[in-house]
């Protein structure tokens, strides 16, 4: 053993000796909620498979979501987990207020004010959280309401800013159900005073990622990065698509931020629902072109927020996720409040590992042969041709370094067969890369000589039985190492 390695082997072997018991690639995320926000709860679903857990700010408060994030946090300290926090932030979400009685029963024909003022709603006047709603919007804009279940349009903006609508499309109205204004181009900022609280209490907290909702523009992105650079955070950008707006600058969008959840249920909403699954193909495209982590969210197990079972149109749904290449296949509902959160959690790790034996997410190089014009090209051409190699050699591992983690996400894109193991001596990268298809990262942090680190790196994933005698490796890293340079250097190594 090199003399590393056995440091590194007392601290975290018996940590990482469970590492192995689950093999799925594309990771899962999980929403936590009150059907799941234990202790022991938490840790039931992170046996059955989930990789990363989502706070939604959307409901709940600090304190109880403070408790939660010491639960996982002492998962991952006592059990040989790496799991990923992230916070989601409500943004720029417009809803109703309180409804009489708790809900009406509105009818195509009814004519209804929308007003700023805090009223309790009635079939007449309904307050909406939405001050400049008479100023964005114009007559014969479409209203919908929760989740598009109801539809309303603008018939009058009236003379004390409130707007005046009539039903097209009747049902049940509850208190605090969603609008969505797929004709409108809502002036509200990208982060609301109750996001930047929250934000504040996401920095506090050190929590891995922060998903942005409604996302607009690569504006929006930049704000939030800056706020997250003056207190020199370290969490990690994820972009919501779900608005139309969106698409139309997904380029620039992907580039800036760390990583994309195509937010289905919002986007299913602000769009014509039958555009969303060739906008997932699409997305997650761009996003393994990018080498940018991309989540499908939104109910892929929705019948078993109920039943024992998933629907079959469920199981292709999350199985064509894995085949197109996503990163991440998300549960909300069926996690969060779901009648059986652990059992939905197995299910779905059932069915990606049922892709994963097969060869249709796999080695994706010739589709992403790296750019010349790119300003990463040469460390792309390193990590592109690392898994065309462990391809050819047939490796049992491939193994990268990094600092910023860029070279884990990119070794990711290429979706090699051979596992991928990620060492970084940046700390809060452990848990980031969760996120990223098929990454099991490792702190590491000796900076001696580029064959002691490729030999120690090897030892270390031999002494936690990641690898064996006789297994072949492919290497990656940058020399002369006090440079720090991106990934420059390639070797095969048959395991002693
Ligand atoms: C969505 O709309 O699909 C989504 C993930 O966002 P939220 O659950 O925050 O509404």
């Amino acid at each position: 053993m090199t003399k590393h390695a056995e440091k590194y082997y007392h601290k975290q072997m018996d940590r990482d000796a469970g590492l192995t018991h689950k093999k799925h690639r594309t990771k899962i995320v999980a929403t936590v909620g009150p059907a799941c926000d234990t202790y022991d709860k938490l840790l039931e679903l992170v046996k059955a498979g989930v990789n990363i857990f989502r706070l939604n700010f959307s409901h709940g408060s600090h304190e109880d979501k403070a408790k939660i994030i010491e639960d996982i946090r002492r998962i991952n300290k006592t059990e040989p987990f790496n799991i990923a926090i992230i916070g989601d932030l409500q943004g720029p979400k417009l809803r109703v207020g309180e409804i009489e009685a708790g809900e009406i029963q509105i009818e195509p024909g009814d004519i209804i004010t929308f007003t700023n003022e805090k009223v309790l709603g009635t079939k007449e006047r309904i307050y909406v959280s939405y001050p400049d709603l008479h100023a964005d919007v114009t007559v014969g804009h479409t209203i919908l309401i929760n989740d598009g279940k109801l539809e309303v349009k603008v018939k009058k903006i009236l003379k004390n800013n409130d707007v005046q609508v009539e039903v097209t499309m009747g049902g049940a109205l509850a208190s605090n159900k969603g609008i969505n204004l797929p004709d409108t181009k809502i002036s509200l900022p990208a982060l609301t005073k109750k996001d930047l609280e929250d934000l504040d209490f996401i920095i506090e907290q050190k929590l891995d990622w922060v998903a942005l909702s409604f996302v607009r523009s690569v504006k929006d992105i930049e704000i939030l990065r800056n706020k997250l650079e003056k207190k020199k955070s370290k969490t990690k950008i994820i972009a919501k698509i779900e608005k139309p707006e969106a698409l139309d600058n997904l380029r620039d969008i992907i580039v800036e931020s760390d990583a994309i959840m195509i937010a289905r249920g919002d986007l299913g909403v602000e769009l014509p629902v039958e555009k969303v699954p060739l906008l997932q193909k699409q997305i997650i495209r761009k996003c393994l072109h990018r080498a940018k982590p991309v989540i499908v969210a939104t109910q892929m197990m929705e019948s078993m927020i109920e039943m024992n079972k998933p629907n079959r149109s469920e199981i292709t749904d999350v199985a064509n996720a894995v085949v197109e290449g996503a990163d991440a296949v998300m549960l909300s509902g069926e996690t969060a409040t779901g009648r059986h959160p652990a059992l939905v959690v197995e299910t779905m790790c059932k069915i990606i590992m049922e892709v994963e034996k097969t060869d249709y997410n796999y080695n994706r190089e010739d589709e992403l042969a790296p750019q010349t014009h790119s300003p990463s090209f040469h460390s792309d051409a390193i990590c592109y041709n690392a898994c065309k190699l462990a391809k050819d050699v047939n490796a049992d591992a491939i193994i990268g370094m990094t600092q910023s983690g860029y070279t884990g996400f990119v070794l990711s894109s290429y979706r090699p067969k051979a596992p991928l193991y990620i060492f970084t001596k940046e700390r809060s990268l452990v848990n980031q890369l969760t996120l990223s298809w098929g990454v099991r990262a490792f702190y590491y942090d000796e900076e001696e000589s580029l064959d002691d680190i490729f030999a120690d790196q090897i030892d270390i994933l031999k002494q936690r039985k990641f690898i064996r005698q006789g297994e072949i490796v492919v290497s990656t890293g940058s020399t002369p190492v006090s440079q720090h340079l991106p990934t420059n250097i390639i070797k095969i190594t048959k395991v002693k």
